[in-house]
């Protein structure tokens, strides 16, 4: 497989700019001189704006995993209760790790299935210090209700933890104004960075609640605080992808959310709307909460054809598309529209995919 030459619609990693390669292989650089700090300072200034927060930002070098335990970590101790949001692999992602901490309240839906805002509200109400949920389920190709979830979290006096992995820099995110006590994404998803880092920001309310004995060590999100404060990050980072990630960010900064938002939000649309017109089913079961994604679109695979091989039949095509994960396997395919995929690569995806399908 010539790699120079192939196009990756997966839903994450996604391409990178030249750009940001290039930044990548800069000489070495002082992790805890000037040139380090600013470039901690510009970069956390540009997420806030895309976070959309005034919160603290902490930038972890590991995966957007790594960020989800950072968050549960630091705020569960071994009585407190979560209630773990689940509709698609990483809303049990969430609820796997709020097991290693806590006592996990599970609010489990189908993979695929809207969440019930109703029932969620049922099981805050009877309390619990915290409330997870995935805000774009990228195993499932869902749009969460993430405003709804955050009043809610409000109203029950719990923190809201919002993985927006694939949300974050992609689709609307209004971490502020919805209420998300600590918000989630990673580098190598709708911001285009390459993979291995994560972002976070954290409230004061979520600082408030780290009040367990042991906090994690690596990933204790208060040594995160003190070092940002002194824009650094408390152990070595991952410095040429701190290099990667602020091209990326300048790059989200010139096109403008706005305008990366709808560019995102069109092509996901653009592949719903070829869908239809082939008769391929999109897998999403929506009710008036939730929407389809904006940044990953999954399709029902056709009767008696698996996703497995729809996707062995586009990588020969030099498209890298992605199928479905652990109990979805086989029986769903996944497109993704996030990061800087141009209108023209959606393009080239449907009618390549027509093909396929005949
Ligand atoms: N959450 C969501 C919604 C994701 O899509 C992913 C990765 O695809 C993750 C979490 C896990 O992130 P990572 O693989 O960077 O640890």
């Amino acid at each position: 497989m010539d790699l120079e030459d192939t196009l990756l619609m997966m839903p994450g990693p996604v391409p990178v700019a030249p750009k940001v390669l290039r930044a990548m292989s800069k000489p070495m650089i002082n992790h805890r001189g000037k040139e380090f700090s600013a470039m901690f300072d510009d970069c956390t200034a540009m997420l806030k704006e895309i976070f959309q927060t005034q919160n603290d930002l902490m930038i972890v070098s590991g995966s957007g995993t790594a960020s989800m335990e950072a968050a549960l970590g630091c705020t569960i101790d071994k009585e407190d209760k979560v209630v773990a949001i689940e509709n698609g692999k990483f809303g049990e992602r969430f609820k796997d790790i709020a097991a290693r901490y806590g006592q996990v309240v599970p609010l489990e839906f189908e993979w695929g299935q809207s969440v019930d805002l109703e029932l969620v509200e049922e099981k805050l109400s009877e309390g619990a210090k915290a409330v997870t949920m995935v805000h774009n389920e990228t195993s499932a190709g869902i749009r969460n209700p993430a405003p709804e979830v955050g009043k809610l979290a409000k109203k029950y006096d719990a923190l809201f933890i919002m993985d927006g992995v694939t949300s974050i820099g992609g689709d609307d995110v209004k971490v502020d104004e919805w209420g998300v006590d600590i918000a989630v994404t990673g580098s190598q998803k709708c911001v285009a960075a390459p993979p291995g880092l994560s972002m976070l920001s954290v409230s004061e309310r979520a600082f408030d609640a780290m009040t367990k004995e042991n906090l994690p060590y690596y990933l204790d999100l208060k040594a995160y605080k003190k070092s940002a404060d002194k824009s650094q990050t408390p152990y070595t980072p991952a410095v040429p992808l701190f290099f990667g990630l602020q091209e990326a960010l300048k790059i989200v900064m010139e096109e403008g959310m706005d305008a990366r938002k709808r560019r995102q939000a069109t092509g996901a649309a653009a592949v719903r709307a070829a869908m239809d017109v082939m008769g391929v089913e999109m897998f999403p079961q929506l009710n008036e909460a939730s929407a389809y994604s904006n940044t990953v679109s999954a399709m029902k695979a056709p009767e008696g054809v698996s996703g497995n091989d729809i996707k062995s039949a586009m990588m020969e095509k030099g498209i890298i598309i992605a199928g479905g994960q652990n109990r979805l396997s086989g029986q769903i395919f996944r497109i993704g529209s996030m990061g800087n995929v141009a209108p023209k690569d959606i393009m080239l995806t449907i009618q390549e995919l027509e093909l396929v399908l005949k």
